[in-house]
């Protein structure tokens, strides 16, 4: 029995009782699922051709390189020097010919950061789509909070006994030099077929529109190799980013992968985890990939056209049967509910389109309002802990959410309880943003480092919601390091990006 199929099989088992769309099962599982995906980014670097080799787990991202007759081509840079360096280390005891040309298979930071440590004195091309850098997705305004969120998502402050791992990365990557090697495309591709030769290796660059508008996917014609960039890994692909990301246009993803399988590629290298090796393999998982992505986006649109509304549809969507066990699709990196509800926002903004919700009530008053029903604000805190008892860790969070605006709840007990929930949930969890997001909030509440609410004392009208700003978010651990990188590098909007 393969390795590959082995895994298949254990996944299958594993997440076979799982009836809804989630990604919680119990702790024991969830953490020996995604150990096992660890095998996707253990450090080594890969031989997938005579002449293509890609080194796998130097940082978030895979870097390759091609060897040609008089010179070698590099298919992205890692996120900083230091990982680019520690690559090119082991791609220097295959071949020390000159790097002729860099290729950007898309401008995300993890990708492009460590240019200049595979530069050295050759002077290579430097290659990617004409619209280079049109993804960030974001605006540079909104900087304090993505650093906040995406620190959150990767588990960056995570200790060591709650870091697993990133879902298609590893946790312990070398960050501090995060888009301090990125060098600028030199030459750009303003066609959507580049085919030309470098280093007597005959390449093709294919523009591919999916996680960025700026995707390139590589094709060496002759050895049948397809680099594809970000738009294939083996997870569910991350269609919204919980970091918090612009709509990604997932019809023209699925189209995108789509093109790559009519390619019947005989090896597949992605942009992150283990290379795929054998036509029917390669092709099989491409397709399927892109099935996949359509399917999320139909269902949705169905939904959508019946009326419903995002909640339900997040509850109610499923990979189909044909697909929900393939390795490469089990969601680890993106979650296929919350792929649904940024669809529904992307296409249709954030009304649900019933009523109720064009004037909701505040927060406080319909916490007033939930405490009465349940006979008074200690009683609703008892039905909180009991909900914590019974293992409803979403209703008591929930609970635990209307009971942080009651002047008279005990605070100190709801707030407990939060982090509680939010540990519990991480427990359970084998999606591994989900997973840190729930670990590094709860510390952040632990610590004091984030305070969610500030209840007013009683007399005073308002109840205020306290975001996290930089007046009462202390720049310490993890943050104060991320902030000062960013803020000195100008790069550094894309650096943090999958
Ligand atoms: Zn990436």
């Amino acid at each position: 029995m393969n390795v590959r199929f082995k895994w298949t099989l254990l996944v299958g088992l594993l997440i076979a009782d799982i009836s809804s769309a989630d990604t919680q099962v119990d702790p024991e599982t969830a953490l020996k699922l995604l150990r096992g995906q660890g095998a996707q980014f253990e450090k080594q670097v890969v031989q997938v051709t005579d002449n293509v080799f890609t080194a796998v787990g130097f940082h978030g991202a895979n870097t390759s390189m091609i060897v040609g007759d008089d010179g070698v081509i590099i298919v992205d840079t890692l996120m900083g020097p230091t990982s680019a360096s520690d690559a090119l280390k082991s791609f220097r005891q295959i071949s020390d010919k000159p790097v002729k040309a860099i290729i950007y298979t898309h401008s995300h930071g993890d990708h492009t950061g460590g240019a200049s440590a595979f530069v050295g004195e050759d002077n290579p091309a430097i290659i990617a789509m004409q619209n280079f850098g049109s993804a960030h997705g974001v605006d540079d305004a909104l900087t304090p909070i993505m650093i906040r969120r995406g620190a959150r998502q990767f588990g960056r402050g995570l200790p060591p006994d709650q870091a697993t791992n990133r879902g298609v990365a590893r946790a312990d990557t070398v960050d501090h030099d995060r888009g301090r090697g990125y060098l600028p495309p030199t030459t750009t591709v303003d066609v959507d077929v580049y085919k030309t030769e470098i280093a007597g290796v005959s390449i093709e660059l294919h523009s591919s529109p999916g996680e960025t508008d700026d995707a390139l996917f590589v094709w060496l014609p002759q050895e049948k190799v397809l680099f594809s960039g970000d738009n294939f890994y083996q997870s569910f692909p991350n269609l919204y980013a919980i970091r918090g990301t612009a709509y990604r246009d997932v019809l023209k993803w699925s189209t995108s992968v789509g093109k790559m399988a009519s390619f019947e590629p005989v090896h597949l290298v992605p942009g992150h985890t283990m290379p795929i090796n054998g036509q029917q393999e390669a092709t099989s998982a491409l397709s399927k990939f892109s099935d996949a992505i359509r399917s999320v986006y139909e269902q949705t649109v169905q939904g959508i056209n019946e009326g419903k509304g995002p909640d339900l549809i997040a509850h109610e969507i499923e990979l189909p049967e044909h697909l929900k066990d393939e390795p490469y699709l089990v969601e680890f990196y993106g979650s296929v509910s919350h792929a649904s509800r940024a669809i529904f926002a992307g296409l249709l903004g954030w009304y649900d389109g019933n009523p109720t919700t064009l004037n909701r009530l505040h927060p406080r008053d319909e916490a007033q309002h939930v405490a009465r029903l349940a006979g008074g604000t200690s009683k609703l805190t008892k039905k909180m802990l009991r909900a914590m008892d019974d293992g409803e860790l979403q209703w008591a969070l929930q609970l635990s959410d209307h009971l942080r605006w009651l002047e008279d709840a005990d605070r100190r007990l709801v707030l407990d309880t939060k982090i509680r929930a939010l540990r519990g949930l991480a427990a359970r969890e084998y999606n591994a943003p989900n997973r840190n997001y729930y670990l590094s909030y709860a510390n952040e509440l632990e610590s004091g480092q984030l305070q969610e609410f500030e209840i007013q004392t009683k007399g005073e009208k308002q109840a205020s919601a306290v975001l996290p700003s930089a007046a009462n978010f202390p720049l310490q651990f993890p943050y104060r390091e991320q902030i000062d990188s960013v803020l000195s590098d100008s790069l550094s909007k894309s650096s943090q990006l999958y």
